[in-house]
């Protein structure tokens, strides 16, 4: 059977390996930047396991302060990460705080004499710490609920079998010691943090290839430009599908876009495509799938709709664009769209004859003049803002 000090030595081995590997794979991508806040706080409790170590051999005073002193700015900066993590402020500033308020009042009890008083504050401070911790994983457990669900639970753990110390310690009643505590509680956290220990480095890899690669996947489906989803990622989701008589199909195709290019620069063209995937998403308040389809053409799909709600949206979008003033360098203009809808029918069509019909009753708007929106096979045109206007 190993003895207290070779499993603590074994503990802050297996810390200074997780220590390396995160630091490794925050190396391959920096935005993981909670990473690195770990690496820190694993470097400040991998020194201040190899301390307190030394002073299980031999015990002292200035010793066990030291160890404590990295051990709890450690375990307040592994709190600050999750707090990174979760909510993407900078850690520095919480870390100092947690810091201050568990060295402060801990410090002077551990190199006063009262270790007894200081070893139950330093178990209770690090069990409130590590909780604190799987409750911020917790809380951001919709994005990876696997991996982050398991990490709160390995945090609660470690932090319950700290809490476990301070209560055998407080049950001995013994204010000062004079060296490290040693009971079965000491033994069984050592165990549990060895365990914890591993198991939250694999689960913080697995966490940061998760995000690597939902990073890849919305990258696949978004436009770069206008940050709707691409052409892709839209027959991904509905090609598949078919449509019923309550789901039309708008397709949008700005007017005379290639002179815009011509006359003001293909950057005042890219304004216009933001400013109009702008007005897409407000117009349906960002609850309906829209897309840009490629050039100036984009797609939107309105479920539970009638033919005089889709009409309504989509003559909206139409009108608030054309009022848009777009302003690229020195040039400031006005740009119109024409759109075509389309709707399934009660024995229901595919998303791609869907999505042509729209493309039908767009060219009819364009060959209608422009600036309109036509509905396949209702054969009229709504009049959009130039039309009104003028009238
Ligand atoms: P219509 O009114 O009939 O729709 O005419 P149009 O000029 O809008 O259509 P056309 O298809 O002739 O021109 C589309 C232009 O869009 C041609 C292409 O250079 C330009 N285009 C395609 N993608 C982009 C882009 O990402 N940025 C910019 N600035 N231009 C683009
Ligand atoms: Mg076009
Ligand atoms: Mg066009």
């Amino acid at each position: 059977m190993l003895d207290y000090n070779s499993l603590l030595l074994a503990l802050g081995f297996s810390a200074t390996c997780m220590m390396v590997t995160l630091l490794g794979t925050w190396v391959s991508r920096r935005t993981d930047s909670f990473l690195l806040t770990l690496v820190v706080a694993l470097c400040l409790v991998v020194s201040g396991i190899f301390i307190y170590s030394s002073y299980t051999v031999r015990a002292n005073p200035l010793t066990v302060s030291i160890a404590y002193v990295f051990l709890m700015v450690g375990f307040s900066t592994i709190y600050a990460a999750s707090v990174q993590f979760r909510t993407g402020v900078k850690p520095w500033r919480l870390a100092a705080i947690f810091s201050i308020a568990t060295v402060v009042p801990g410090l002077p009890l551990m190199a006063g004499g009262l270790d007894g008083l200081g070893f139950i504050f330093m178990n209770i401070a690090t069990a409130l710490l590590l909780i604190g911790t799987a409750r911020q994983y917790w809380l951001a457990r919709e994005e990876a609920p696997g991996p982050l669900s398991w990490m709160a639970v390995l945090y609660v753990v470690s932090g319950f079998s700290f809490a476990l110390c301070a209560a055998v310690l407080i049950a001995e009643g013994q204010l000062v010691l004079g060296h490290a505590p040693d009971n079965w509680a000491e033994n069984l956290n050592i165990g549990i943090c060895i365990a914890g220990m591993s198991g939250i480095g694999a689960l913080s890899l697995a966490l940061h290839q998760w995000r690597l690669a939902a990073h890849h996947r919305r990258e696949a489906n978004t436009d770069s430009l206008t940050g709707l989803l691409n052409r892709r990622a839209l027959f991904d989701q509905h090609a598949s599908r078919t449509i019923g008589p309550s789901t039309a199909v708008i397709v949008f195709d700005i007017d005379r876009f290639k002179s815009i290019n011509d006359q003001h620069g293909h950057a005042a063209g890219d304004a216009v495509l933001k400013v109009f995937a702008e007005e897409l998403i407000a117009g349906t308040e960002g609850r309906e799938t829209v897309a840009r389809l490629g050039g100036e053409e984009f797609a939107m799909i309105l479920a539970n709709t009638m033919p005089g709600r889709a009409e309504r949206i989509t003559g909206d979008i139409a009108r608030r664009f054309a009022e848009r003033q777009i302003a690229a360098g020195e040039a400031c203009f006005r740009c119109t769209v024409s759109a075509g809808i389309a709707f399934g029918t009660p024995e229901r069509r595919n998303f791609e004859a869907v999505l042509n019909l729209a493309d039908s009753a767009l060219y009819e708007a364009k060959r209608a003049g422009r600036n309109r929106v036509e509905i396949a096979g209702f054969l009229r045109s709504v009049e959009t803002a130039e039309t009104r206007t003028s009238a």
